[in-house]
């Protein structure tokens, strides 16, 4: 079995050698991680200017280990292009949680995304920020993880997280309950304002979410799946309102022609020519 590891905190965190770690013993492994810290980049892309892939050394390991000069996701598109028939990437340990709507903004989750958008399986493990960084009470549990995931093969995206002496395992939804996303201000030392963006939760956690998990001490498990499509919403509205189907349904094939695919594609490509 063939596993690559990323992160956003960096190719030099002690959480990704210690997954890396971990994950050899389940089966080859390969470190393909940002150059820097990316924490909070979610999945962008980096469309702008070239990446490069260098080899480097992970701290205590022997592992084949690169640094690129992008994000989590740059990471996964680069480690899977330079190393075939990779069966799963892991994306950790991140040191701190990704709770609730925290996924939105997560790169360790975003690079677990990338192996999905990629046809692969991707999983994002994350500890608390605090936490003794040997990891050696926590590798008996991320061991149990991997068995548990390896086990459920059909799950394509699950998101992991790990809180301090653990109590065992849950499956969980996520918490979606709103969160304090406001700007708090503050001076810089030559006295001009600067601006924190911070996000906390608002109200308690649901019974059987992952931060209703990790509060009580249980290893949270949560399966994702990519698709954000609001089913209820659009089954209702499509009703409602039903727009143009009927003329869509007389006049559009269920499969669009070669040429109008294609123009549509050439459209995404383009070059903006209005700067
Ligand atoms: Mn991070």
């Amino acid at each position: 079995m063939r596993i690559l590891v990323s992160n956003d905190d960096g190719i030099y965190s002690p959480g990704i050698a210690a997954l890396a770690s971990v994950a050899s013993e389940f089966g080859d492994v390969r470190v393909v991680a940002p150059d820097v810290e990316r924490s909070s980049a979610s999945h962008a892309i980096t469309a702008t200017c070239p990446l490069s892939y260098r080899p480097t050394r992970l701290n205590n390991s022997n592992l084949t280990a690169y640094r690129v000069n992008g994000t989590p996701a740059d990471c996964v598109a680069l480690g899977t292009h330079h190393w075939d028939s990779v069966d799963l990437v892991l994306s950790g340990l991140n040191l701190g949680f990704n709770l609730g709507n925290a996924i939105w903004h997560s790169g360790t989750l975003a690079a677990a995304k990338q192996a999905v958008l990629l046809g692969l399986r991707g999983v994002a493990l994350s500890v608390p920020a605090g936490i003794d960084q040997d990891f050696e009470p926590e590798k008996p549990w991320i061991r149990q993880v991997l068995e548990i995931i390896m086990a459920e093969s059909s799950l394509p995206l699950i998101n992991v997280n790990l809180p301090r002496d653990p109590r065992g395992v849950l499956w969980t939804n996520v918490s979606v309950r709103q969160y304090d996303g406001r700007i708090v201000s503050t001076k810089d030392p030559q006295g001009r304002d600067v601006f924190w963006f911070t996000v906390k939760p608002l109200e308690p956690a649901e019974e059987g979410t992952d931060r209703w998990a990790v509060e009580q001490d249980w290893i949270s498990l949560t399966p994702l799946r990519l698709d954000l499509t609001d089913e209820v919403q659009l089954r209702s509205v499509a009703q409602r309102r039903p727009l143009d189907r009927a003329l869509a349904a007389a006049t559009s094939p269920a499969t669009s022609s070669q040429q109008a695919a294609s123009a549509v594609r050439a459209e995404e490509a383009a070059a903006p020519t209005n700067l």
